[in-house]
């Protein structure tokens, strides 16, 4: 059975990792760039490791060089989440990407997406909102002129502030004044965390950057007590676990701990992260979490009501999505 035209949410995508490679082969092409060498023969992104998947991500975004590449992006992107169902998506957007973090460029950069991912909503039916996200090994410094452009352009369309990157680099508190500058600009905040560090990265991460969201979190999963505070807390874990299983973050699909956060009342909703990168789409987790967990109509609802009241969006456009989610 598939799950493909049930609708859905989805909170934690990187909008770059959601490119189609056919997409970014185009581009190439059109641009003349040679990176043949980040694809597998048939097509499909090529790498080792999660390290070497960083490199392999970077060397796409070089063919993203203007804002009409990222309109051209976001209407591909949008179109593909939408026919599996997705009906709100918040996708997580890197000035550092996009007219290397100069807030001028940024938003003209952000007036393309803005204006594709109108387009895409009269045309498929799927809401976008973007998350800025810094760096992490980027390093502090980088982090301060991201949160910058954040603070300037929070908004309608970019409604929250978070890190991304490779995890083991630093710790949460040495990007603190990054994440103090957007909240104090009133900006929701989340950061990945747990899915490569530990159950301490996931509680340095709620104590010094004071997240109400989890990038990931499973790690958490090894200390009790963690898990009862973030069930306790309502923190809310954007899990991605075709994304675990695939880099091996985590071990096969019956040993992902969704279910066991789940039991524990921690608040789990589900997403995708990069999906080319990591053979998955919405459908292909809705049904790998029925086959492994048994989960039916009821329990995707529910996981689409907790990703609907964690989403950052303004109130008006939660209503909106509430409605798609009752009469799709
Ligand atoms: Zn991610």
């Amino acid at each position: 059975m598939t799950h493909k035209t049930l609708p859905k949410i989805e909170l934690h995508t990187h909008l770059e990792g959601c490119a189609p490679p056919a997409f970014i082969r185009g581009l190439a092409k059109e641009k003349s760039l040679d990176i043949s060498g980040i694809f597998n023969p048939d097509g499909t992104y090529a790498y080792r490791d999660f390290d070497h998947f960083l490199q392999v991500y970077e060397a796409a975004c070089t063919t993203l060089q203007s804002p009409q590449d990222f309109y051209r992006l976001v209407k591909a992107v949008l179109e593909e989440s939408a026919s599996h169902g997705v009906v709100y998506q918040e996708t997580f957007v890197s000035p550092d990407f996009c007219g290397g973090g100069d807030l001028a460029a940024w938003r003209d950069y952000l007036a393309a997406m803005e204006s594709a991912a109108a387009e895409a909503e009269a045309e498929h039916g799927i809401t976008l909102k973007g998350i800025i996200t810094c760096i992490r090994h980027f390093g502090p410094d980088a982090a301060k002129p991201t949160a910058i452009c954040a603070v300037e352009t929070f908004g309608d369309f970019i409604t929250g502030f978070g890190m991304a990157g490779g995890e083991m680099v630093g710790r949460p508190g040495d990007y603190d004044y990054a994440f103090d500058m957007a909240r104090e600009a009133g900006m929701p905040l989340t950061c990945h965390a747990g899915e490569w560090g530990g159950p301490d990265m996931v509680a340095d991460t709620l104590r010094d950057l004071k997240v109400q969201r989890i990038g990931h979190g499973v790690n958490a999963i090894q200390d009790t007590n963690l898990v009862a505070e973030l069930a306790d807390n309502g923190v809310t874990l954007e899990v991605c676990p075709g994304s675990n299983v695939f880099l091996q973050a985590t071990g096969g699909w019956s040993d992902h701990p969704i279910q066991k956060l789940r039991d524990a009342g921690v608040k789990v909703t589900v997403s995708t992260d990069d999906p080319p990168f990591f053979a998955t789409t919405m459908t292909h987790e809705f049904d790998m979490l029925a086959r492994t967990f048994g989960w039916g109509d009821a329990d995707f609802n529910e996981i689409n009501q907790t990703a609907l009241e964690a989403a950052f969006c303004d109130d008006a456009t939660r209503a909106k999505i509430a409605k798609r989610l009752e009469t799709t």
